[in-house]
């Protein structure tokens, strides 16, 4: 069951895509040096400031392991909204 300020970041990051303010500017997969698969996404969020930042998350598939660079992951270690918004993303590609 999701926490409730998990649930608070996915709203805020759906309606973040949903106002232009996150988009998610590329999205690529490659090899980490232990040889794992590593998706990257690229993502752009004018949310947090006016300039807007970039900031990126990882996955990492074998170990089922998230990251993100932005301030909230750092902080918390806890999935903030871009994770959030990743993985949607995510599991619909995969069930597409
Ligand atoms: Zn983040």
């Amino acid at each position: 069951m999701l926490q409730e300020a998990t649930i608070k970041r996915l709203e805020k990051g759906l309606l973040g895509v949903a106002n232009g303010l996150i988009k998610i500017v590329s999205h690529i997969a490659g090899k980490a040096p232990d040889g794992n698969t590593v998706i990257l996404w690229e993502i752009f969020s004018r949310q947090s400031n006016r300039q807007g930042a970039t900031y990126f998350v990882g996955y990492k598939p074998a170990t089922g392991e998230w990251r993100c660079t932005c301030p909230d992951f750092q902080k918390r270690g806890q999935p903030c909204k871009h994770i959030l918004m990743c993985q949607v993303y995510h599991q619909q590609r995969v069930e597409v």
